[in-house]
């Protein structure tokens, strides 16, 4: 039988459920024409590029955007959904070894899903907001003891979180695979492809223009100005660019931009909506995002239909991978929820993530008037939205350097060319670690 992702184009958004099921209308983006002058000009129509042009047309700065799909083409429309708070690294860890740059990026990251939801509602976006909570589960003791120590760590700082035995975890999300976890009480879910669009339609609202189907073929500098073509000959001068295409990023515009990150494919698959005795038995009780701890994680949620998303496995190459979604649709039925049965399979989709050495985002200042803000470690849903703030700030904040996302020097991979090969060796050493983790403190 064929299921969906067997032999089409799951790069392709339209495959998507998030296409499918999304409540924000897909919002008219023309494609540039013509030459243009303007304040700033963004290039990528993702959460950062839509949340900067946001908030600066709010405070009445001419800008445009140029995306060379529709907005929420990029990783933004086709993620898990999953709001999630902080970063890699526990609040002391970032403190301890950057000092107050540590201690902003601490504060920013952990406030990001409350600054994703006030946007959300200030601009009353329809992307099925759930502010409930988020679950971090653990699938052995070791794992468990790196999360009650992360739980420990933003509960010190005020957060009210929640520690979950395997009884507790087993009840919320419906499963008996965890060990135990935590609840983070800030985290949740949106529909990712709504909250892209959502965005979209509040910057047009406030003065942004947003070109859709213009990819940027070059961009140079022109005396203090720089100046942007697009594929279909549209012409943009811009005193100040900020390059947020993420994973997407290519050699054209700024030369070792694309090496400064890892572009890793994340996959997911989507069921039917389940039936009503079925769902009260899958995340019951109002939880409805989770990503497990390893470090080849899984992320599960339902959506507004009673869907069960799963989501993870990565590769580094564009190929088709029927068997990947195979697995996944396998550790829905065998190894998550076997109470489901074989259900109908409805969707699945892939979209590249954009790693980081140092698992850290960066904001990347990368000439006079050019930044780039990148590589959220498949946790951009809310911290994406906050860098797109953070380069409005500084391209309108004399003293936003010294107090928002400290700014990182862009250093390409030394190893990019041949990244492929190495990727693949860590990721089955990653695989290893975690199955021995498993066998070891399961
Ligand atoms: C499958 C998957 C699951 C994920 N799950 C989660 C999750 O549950 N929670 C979470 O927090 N994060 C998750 N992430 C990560 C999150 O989606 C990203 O970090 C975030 O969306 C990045 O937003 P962005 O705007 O920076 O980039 P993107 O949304 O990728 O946007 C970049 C845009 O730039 C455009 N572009 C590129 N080059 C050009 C050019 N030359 N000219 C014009 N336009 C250009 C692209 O078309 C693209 O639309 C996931 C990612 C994937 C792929």
């Amino acid at each position: 039988m064929k299921l969906p992702g067997d032999g089409h184009d799951h790069q392709d958004l339209s495959r998507s459920l998030w296409y499918a099921s999304a409540t924000e209308p897909n919002t008219a983006a023309p494609p540039l024409t013509g030459a243009v002058r303007t304040d700033v000009a963004i290039v990528g129509a993702g959460f950062t590029g839509l949340s900067a042009a946001l908030h600066l047309a709010e405070r009445g700065v001419n800008v445009r955007v140029l995306e060379a799909k529709e907005p929420g083409w990029g990783a933004s429309g086709r993620n898990g959904g999953q709001v999630i708070a902080g970063l890699k690294y526990e609040p002391e860890y970032l403190e301890q070894h950057f000092g107050d740059a540590g201690a902003r990026m601490a504060e920013l990251s952990g406030g990001a899903p409350d600054f994703l939801f006030s946007l959300v509602r200030r601009f009353e976006i329809k992307c099925d907001p759930a502010d409930s909570g988020w679950i971090q589960p653990a699938t052995n003791s070791k794992n468990l003891a790196t999360v009650t120590a992360r739980a420990r760590a933003w509960e010190k700082r005020g957060v009210k979180v929640t520690l979950l035995d395997k009884q507790k975890i087993g009840e919320l999300i419906g499963t008996d695979f965890y060990v135990g976890g935590w609840i983070d009480p800030r985290g949740g879910s949106v529909q990712p492809l709504s909250l892209a669009r959502g965005l979209a339609r509040a910057a047009i609202q406030k003065g942004a223009q947003v070109h859709g189907h213009s990819p940027v073929i070059s961009m140079i500098r022109d005396g203090k100005q720089w100046r942007l073509t697009t594929q279909n000959g549209g012409i943009v001068v811009a005193d100040t660019v900020f390059l947020c295409t993420n994973a997407y990023t290519t050699n054209e515009l700024w030369k070792g931009l694309a090496q400064s990150v890892i572009p890793v494919r994340a996959f997911q698959v989507a069921t039917a909506p389940l039936t009503d005795n079925l769902r009260r038995t899958v995340f019951p009780h109002g939880f409805l995002a989770s990503s497990d701890a390893k470090r080849m994680l899984t992320y599960t949620r339902v959506d507004r239909d009673g869907r069960i998303v799963m989501g993870g496995r990565g590769t580094f190459d564009h190929k088709a991978h029927p068997e990947i979604f195979g697995k996944l649709r396998e550790d829905v039925q065998k190894r998550f929820f076997p109470q489901v049965g074989e259900p109908r399979w409805d969707y699945a989709w892939s979209g590249w993530i954009a790693m980081t050495a140092d698992h850290l985002p960066h904001l990347n200042e990368l000439a006079p008037g050019l930044y780039a803000g990148l590589g959220y470690n498949g946790r951009g849903v809310a911290l994406a939205c906050v860098m797109g703030k953070q380069l409005a700030d500084r391209a309108t904040e004399a003293n936003a350097g010294k107090t928002g996302w400290p700014a990182a020097n862009m250093k390409p991979l030394p190893f990019h060319a041949f990244r492929q090969p190495a990727l693949r060796t860590i990721r089955s050493w990653w695989r290893f670690r975690d199955n021995l983790d498993k066998r070891l403190h399961g």
